[in-house]
């Protein structure tokens, strides 16, 4: 799989679960807010059920009225009956109050149309005659209507309670009677209603957060692994890079020194009639000798053997091996070591180290030409050690200055444009640092390594 197609597949799988658990968290949040927000509409709507119960057992328990239950016919019991009624109908939201005896005859109610009749298909009367407390509760709908004992019930609000409350003795569980309550229950719906939303809002809320917090992890795990896959890509191409040049090298390496040795000998014996001929044969072949190094040293810097070298040592020797570079180029080079310390130790691989100040010398050479300079710098700072070549050359365009470390980025037209790459892998292989800095339009760059002291 190209890298081009394998990334749309990794974004194609961040999008498809991106969707997968948006579909997956909101089916969860419509479950857990219509649970609990049931739930709490049935607690409360309970909970005041139970509270009326106690209050209408106690009115009718106070004064004997419940005997009035199992003998109708007392006319004591009737007045007392009566008496208890009236604390009855003065329970705030009550639209209809219907008392039942045992033989589900309507032994009062709030409208004296159903007085006396019997409602025999009633679960729930059935239920409360059987010693539980029954709850219904809803919007007063048309088949809910059509019940016959709510007939004629007029109810402004659309929410509604029944509540049919069973009739016993104080510690006795044997039913005398049931009383059925019709309620709109203003506050008590506006306080269900607001229970419900805090519900709906808090499952809402967690449920965004919840995918918030999982699309973050999973996009920055996405973003790793396209990092990781990129950096394992580019190691690969490194290496078989590597190999190649390490094959070309050895291929060409040998015709290549015996074409110089060859120069070297016409220019001392002066057999080659055109000198300046000779010194070009030298000039190109040192520069194809500087590829093909650039060119191994690819395929070598994951095997580089680190340990304390004097990078002043390194900065010196390498400065002296390019002095024929140097004066052939009609440049002169110095090297400046900082006064406080004479050694400068950092953790690298001395050849390694070495080929990279030969390459940023080998680029400045070519930056200043004849009557250039050429500054090695060594000094050291906070916990660091600073390494610097700098010329007084061409400088770098604004518009170059962050392609530099780019592979293949050259604005020479023989240069390969891998020395800055290498030197940058190298560098940080060592745990060190590279950058370049060029004054803005004006000449000159200079090219800065730190490394943290040993
Ligand atoms: P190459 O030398 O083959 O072009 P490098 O990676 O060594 O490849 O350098 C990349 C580019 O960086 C060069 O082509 C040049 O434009 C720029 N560069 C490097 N060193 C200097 C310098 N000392 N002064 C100005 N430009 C430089």
């Amino acid at each position: 799989m190209s890298m081009l197609a394998w990334r749309e597949h990794q974004s194609n799988l961040l999008l498809r679960f991106g969707v997968a658990s948006l579909v997956v968290i909101i089916l969860i949040a419509v479950g857990n807010g219509a649970l609990l927000s049931g739930y709490v509409g049935r607690i409360m709507l309970d909970r005041e059920a139970r509270v009326t119960m106690e209050f209408v057992q106690n009115v009718l328990r106070s004064d004997g009225s419940i005997g009035y239950f199992a003998d109708a016919r007392n006319a004591e019991l009737e007045r007392r009956f009566r008496g208890s009624i009236e604390h009855l109908v003065a329970i705030p939201d009550t639209h209809r109050i219907n008392i039942y005896a045992l033989d589900r005859s309507v032994l009062w109610s709030t409208d004296q149309a159903i007085i006396g009749k019997h409602f025999v298909a009633n679960a729930e009367l059935d239920e409360a005659l059987g010693g539980k407390l029954v709850v219904e509760s809803g919007t007063i709908a048309a088949a809910y209507r059509e019940k016959p004992e709510h007939m004629g019930l007029n109810v402004s609000s659309d929410y509604f309670v029944e509540t049919y409350i069973p009739i016993t003795y104080a510690g006795s569980s044997q039913v005398q009677g049931v009383v059925e309550l019709y309620k709109a229950p203003v506050a008590l719906t506006e306080l269900i209603r607001q229970g419900q939303r805090s519900v709906w809002l808090s499952a809402c809320l967690g449920a965004l957060m919840l995918y918030l917090t999982l699309f973050w992890i999973v996009r920055k795990a996405h973003r790793r692994i396209l990092q990781q896959h990129t950096r394992l890509r580019r190691g690969e191409t490194m290496a078989a890079l590597g190999e190649l040049a390490a094959s070309v090298a050895h291929n060409i390496r040998n015709p290549l020194a015996s074409i110089r040795s060859t120069a070297e000998l016409a220019l001392e014996l002066g057999t080659l009639s055109d000198a300046v001929a000779a010194g070009d044969i030298t000039q190109s072949v040192d520069r194809i000798e500087g590829w093909l190094r650039d060119m191994v040293s690819f395929g070598y810097v994951d095997a580089a053997h680190q340990q304390s070298v004097d990078a002043g040592t390194i900065m010196q020797e390498c400065f002296a091996a390019a002095a024929g570079e140097l004066a052939r180029a009609g440049v002169h080079g110095d090297v400046v070591k900082d006064a406080q310390s004479d050694v400068h130790l950092v953790l690298a691989d001395s050849q390694l180290l070495a080929h990279v100040l030969h390459s940023l010398l080998g680029n400045a050479i070519e930056a200043t030409g004849r009557g250039g300079r050429i500054i090695g710098q060594v000094s050291a700072g906070v916990g660091r050690v600073r390494l610097s070549i700098s010329d007084n050359g061409r400088g770098i365009a604004p518009a170059d200055a962050g392609k530099l470390f780019s592979l293949f980025f050259t604005t020479k037209p023989k240069g390969m444009g891998i020395g800055l790459v290498l030197a940058k892998r190298v560098i940080e292989s060592f745990g060190g640092s590279i950058r370049a800095e060029s004054p803005a339009g004006g000449t000159g760059a200079s090219f800065i390594i730190e490394f943290p002291e040993v």
